[in-house]
């Protein structure tokens, strides 16, 4: 633990330390948090990722919905 090390900052996203490079301090209502560009990335692909596994649900759901009332029929 003596070895020296690179500047890292506390990110709040991912409760651990990262190297200052890889850092962006992001101003909120709360206060100025530090939070690393993985985890910035992170939350936008997966607002996108959300996004399409959304339609893709809904797709099977209806698919789904389909499914059972076929068998719901055949049990009548
Ligand atoms: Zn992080």
């Amino acid at each position: 633990m003596s070895a020296p090390t690179p500047e890292t900052i506390f990110c709040y996203h991912c409760r651990i330390h990262h190297p200052k490079a890889e850092m962006r301090l992001l101003v909120t209502k709360t206060g100025k948090r530090w939070r690393c560009l993985k985890s910035i990335e992170a939350t936008k692909q997966g607002k996108a990722a959300r996004e399409a596994y959304g339609r893709q649900m809904t797709e099977t759901n209806k698919a789904e919905a389909r499914s059972k009332a076929r068998l719901l029929n055949a049990h009548q």
